[in-house]
């Protein structure tokens, strides 16, 4: 285990730290003193600190120090923003950024690229010149889709990373630990802030027997999903293990692991195993393979490691499913698949058929759709749907375009797209049916919900294995059972489709194709990054003004919000991804979802210097004008939703002093501590009734200290006499330095400065 092993073929001088990792695990298991999960092996072995760690499954919050960080487009803009307001040289751990999400599908691959390359260019800029400086693996557009990338060049069994994307798990497939984060949390860890995350609960599957014919990995987590539902997985890692995963392959490992993100499973894994040794060898990792094996004894679960819950799967039983339409649980086998249509009257005529994405396009998915396009070509049939094969790098599409894959699956009348996300996340510019025309697609992608593909919520989207895509598209229907159903062939003669067969290596090795990988240059102080300053979607971010060490005076309501208050609410989503990185123009977007209880109405509140009623983000610009700082009245878990960072920047940035309500999503509490904002909830909820909103408030911050209640001092609109409430936070040592210093990161640049 001292042996010094890369991580990444791709950097210099980040090893995997076996040696440690095995040191922390037995502190651990002498204080736990019973088997361990391979989940908690390898969280247990990567804890900030092993000796006075609280653990308890379900109940402690651990703080961690992941191996890596990946960010996607989209979501790596306002992070780098962030980190950059730090001031740190570089990133303290290693990080790559990967461009795949902004590449819209038009016409193909080649042109769509060119095209994105155009529409995004300062977006690219902007991450391709704060990678060089901050020391990130850069991944350019067209290079192909963030887990794939990192499943071919950066996991590695018994790692622990995490990635500002929900598909992070697919790196499960090699063993790791992967989670999906918001932005918040990636800059922690690129700033060597420990990750904090509530223990998991461990969901065990045990897979035995051995699949056959028609059925593919994507039918075991298809099925899962079915048992467990889209909640089902909330807080706990899905761990397989059993002698069924022997037969899997990395990639398909990597799938059933990519698509536990849609029963909210924390993330979901496997152990170690000899196809992870063939696929690291086989991605040129034949080092780490066998680095692995020297420390394979802890790359499993023990024996006689107890899960929260255990689902047990027969995999030589196990049948193709189709999940959907609408929601990716609604599981339905194959063999009743005809009758569910008929049932549920979703439109039989199959529109489109899609494979391929993060989820479903290893080397091993493309030769078996190929086998069934070429078998049908063999009796003269081509595709009767339209068809779209979207690779998930540009190594999966070099290497099937040398080995023919590529070619048969254009001849069966594919329209290849780049490597990206495209129709997956959107991104899609679907013409062949019109807006609220309701309609069937299949896809080999892991999410359906209503309207995502194509934002036409009519669409009825079916996600399943690349073998029943394929074979639903050459029948044109959803009518169709390949596995017993014939078609007829150019000459009117009835056939059954062979079932689908194909390697899950390549045994030329795999082609690389052209390169898309930027490293970081030896000389960093010298790269300028480059953000234009009239640029409306990038901006680069000021440090937070530190708190002026004063009680905050005569502060305004800006809204008291009522009922349900998600970070959709707070911080919309849609139009305004946009502007993710640009927070005052994204800030236009600031709680205009959330339900003003003096109106009940939404984005409508009273100014109280003016009496003039404006839209939110308008209002809280004018009181910020005029030097006011103001706060926010919640109700019950505030926040809850997707863990997104602008919900606590915005209301910052325009000012916002602190936020009160009766109760937090846990989350964005802490984001907004991260932000220098103060989440404080009152100590009796039924105080929150008494708050109208056009009263003011004068908040006692000079009394923050650990476990000791706030002062806020209530002044009635109606001229009744003031009074007091008490107000509750959760801040610790550290996080009372945050909110003196103006945030967490200024409280970093601080500590670095020291
Ligand atoms: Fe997310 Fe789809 Fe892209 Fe995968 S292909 S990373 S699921 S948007």
């Amino acid at each position: 285990l001292t042996k010094k092993v890369e991580m990444t073929p791709w950097e210099k001088g980040h090893f995997i730290n076996y040696q440690k990792m095995n040191e922390n695990l037995n502190i651990v298991r002498q204080r736990l003193n019973r088997p361990l999960t391979y989940a908690e092996k390898i969280l247990y072995s990567h804890l900030d600190d092993p000796h006075g760690q609280d653990i308890e499954r379900g109940k402690s919050y651990l703080k961690l120090r992941p191996d890596r960080v990946a960010c996607q487009d989209a979501t790596a803009q306002m992070a780098i923003l962030q980190f950059m307001s730090a001031g740190m040289p570089s990133v303290a751990t290693p990080t790559t950024v990967h461009c795949d999400h902004l590449i819209e599908a038009q016409i193909g691959g080649e042109k769509d690229l060119e095209r994105a390359q155009s529409i995004n260019k300062e977006v690219y800029d902007f991450l391709s010149t704060s990678c060089a400086k901050y020391n990130i693996g850069f991944w350019k557009p067209g290079s192909g889709i963030i887990h794939q990338i990192v499943l071919e060049n950066y996991a590695f069994p018994g790692g622990l990373m995490i990635g500002t994307d929900s598909h992070t798990p697919n790196a499960g497939g090699l063993g790791m630990v992967a989670v999906g984060v918001g932005g918040a949390d990636a800059v922690d860890v690129m700033a060597n802030l420990p990750w904090e995350v509530k223990a998991p609960k461990i969901i065990g599957v045990k897979l035995t027997g051995e699949m056959s014919g028609w059925t593919a990995p994507k039918d075991i987590i298809l099925k899962v999903a079915g048992i467990l539902t889209v909640k089902g997985g909330t807080g706990a890692i899905i761990e397989y293990h059993g002698p069924g995963t022997n037969g899997l392959s990395c990639t398909g490992m990597g799938t059933i692991c990519n698509m536990g993100a849609e029963i909210g499973a924390t993330t979901s894994l496997f152990p170690f195993n000899d196809r992870m040794y063939d696929y690291l060898n086989a991605t040129k990792r034949k080092d780490i393979g066998d680095f692995a094996r020297s420390y394979a004894a802890e790359l499993h679960e023990d024996e006689g490691a107890e899960y929260d819950e255990l689902i047990e799967i027969n995999l030589s039983e196990l049948e193709p499913h189709i999940n959907g339409p609408f929601t990716p649980d609604l599981a339905t086998p194959i063999s009743q698949f005809k009758d569910a249509v008929k049932a549920n009257k979703w439109p039989e005529e199959l529109k489109v058929g899609l494979i391929g994405s993060c989820t479903n396009s290893s080397y091993e998915d493309m030769s078996r759709a190929a086998s069934i396009a070429e078998d049908a070509m063999q009796h003269g049939l081509k595709a009767k749907s339209m068809f779209t094969v979207t690779p998930g790098s540009e190594q999966i599409r070099a290497t099937i375009e040398r080995d023919g894959q590529l070619k048969t699956l254009e001849d069966f009348g594919g329209m290849v797209l780049a490597n990206a996300c495209g129709p997956c996340i959107g991104q899609w510019d679907r013409r062949d049916v019109k807006k609220g025309e309701p309609n069937s697609i299949i896809s080999s992608y892991n999410r359906n919900f209503t309207g995502r593909n194509d934002a036409n919520p009519a669409t009825h989207a079916f996600v399943t294995s690349p073998d029943l895509v394929v074979a639903m598209t050459l029948a044109g229907s959803l009518n169709f059972n390949p596995l017993t159903d014939t078609l007829k062939d150019k000459d009117g003669n009835d056939f059954l489709l062979k079932a689908p067969t194909g390697e899950g290596l390549p045994a030329n090795g795999y082609d690389p194709g052209r390169d898309t990988y930027q490293a970081p240059p030896e000389d960093r102080a010298s790269v300028s990054v480059a953000v234009s300053p009239t640029s409306d979607r990038l901006q680069i971010l000021e440090p937070f003004d530190a708190w002026n060490g004063k009680d905050q005076m005569d502060m305004p309501i800006l809204i008291k919000a009522q009922g349900k208050t998600t970070t959709d609410h707070i911080s919309m989503a849609g139009p305004w991804l946009k502007y993710r990185g640009h927070l005052d123009n994204i800030s236009n977007n600031m709680l205009i979802g959330a339900i003003n209880e003096a109106n009940g109405e939404a984005n409508k509140v009273k100014n109280q210097t003016t009496g003039e009623t404006d839209a939110v983000p308008a209002t809280a610009r004018d009181y910020k004008k005029k030097g006011i700082k103001w706060v926010v009245i919640g109700d019950w878990n505030y926040g809850e939703g997707s863990s997104r960072e602008h919900a606590a920047l915005e209301p910052r940035h325009l000012g916002g002093m602190a936020v009160i309500v009766r109760s937090f999503a846990r989350i964005h509490e802490t984001n907004l501590k991260k932000q220098g904002m103060l989440p404080l909830t009152f100590a009796e909820p039924a105080d929150y009734d008494k708050i109208k909103p056009d009263d003011k408030v004068d908040l006692m911050c000079t009394e923050l200290a650990v476990g000791k209640p706030m002062t806020m001092r209530v002044h009635p609109a109606d001229g009744s006499k003031a009074f007091d409430i008490k107000l509750d936070h959760t801040y610790n040592e550290p996080q009372v330095e945050w909110f003196k210093n103006g945030s967490a990161l200024n409280t970093m640049a601080k500590n670095a400065g020291q």
